[in-house]
């Protein structure tokens, strides 16, 4: 797997102190809150489960799945439920936690299904963003890292269902692509 790695963009170290920076952000805002985290499957899995032992105030989980680009480097723009919440956030404190945001069309479409839920207050924290790919103007409160416009794989992105566990974000040798 590690020899199909053309870069390493972040590193695992780099990652972990970010995660500790924002969960200590995230507590100190949401102070005397108990917030319920929601965290976008299978992406962000890796992400939420490290931010919440980054953070010292109670907190709740949850999580939510939405198709995604399946084998492809492409966003199609269609988004779809795959799995809803376990839990109603009707007046609770919620925070959207993704992997990455690229264009912002998968973020535009799941704040706009939970906003009716009428949640007390809703946010989103991103570990990665892409900033310059942006096609809809869609706030991220809390961002990891900025990154270039480049497709990339570890810390729970995958490429074709792999690379997930890769502790690094890293980029693809290009001939990997499509293989
Ligand atoms: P958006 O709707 O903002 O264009 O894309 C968001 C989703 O696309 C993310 O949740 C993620 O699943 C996927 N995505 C966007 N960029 C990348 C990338 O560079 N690598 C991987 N593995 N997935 C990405």
């Amino acid at each position: 797997m590690l020899e199909d790695v053309r870069e390493v963009l972040i590193t695992s170290e780099a990652i972990q102190a970010r995660i500790v920076e924002l969960g200590r952000q995230i507590s100190a805002d949401y102070a005397g809150k108990r917030p319920v985290l929601i965290g976008v499957l299978k992406g962000a899995a890796m992400f939420m489960m490290d931010l919440i032992r980054a953070m010292d105030i109670p907190v709740e989980v949850d999580f939510m799945a939405v198709s995604s680009y399946g084998a492809s480097t492409h966003t199609s723009g269609v988004v779809r439920i795959l799995k809803d919440l376990d839990a109603s956030i009707e007046g609770r404190h919620a925070l959207i936690v993704e992997d990455i945001v690229d264009t912002g069309l998968t973020l535009k479409y799941i704040t706009e299904n939970l906003i009716v839920r009428q949640p007390a207050s809703l946010r989103i924290c991103a570990l990665l963003d892409k900033a310059e790919n942006r096609r809809v103007n869609i706030p991220v409160d809390y961002v990891g890292f900025v990154i270039p416009n480049k497709f990339v794989i570890g810390y729970g992105l995958d490429y074709g269902e792999i690379y997930r566990n890769l502790g690094f974000i890293g980029v693809l040798k290009p001939e990997k692509y499509e293989e």
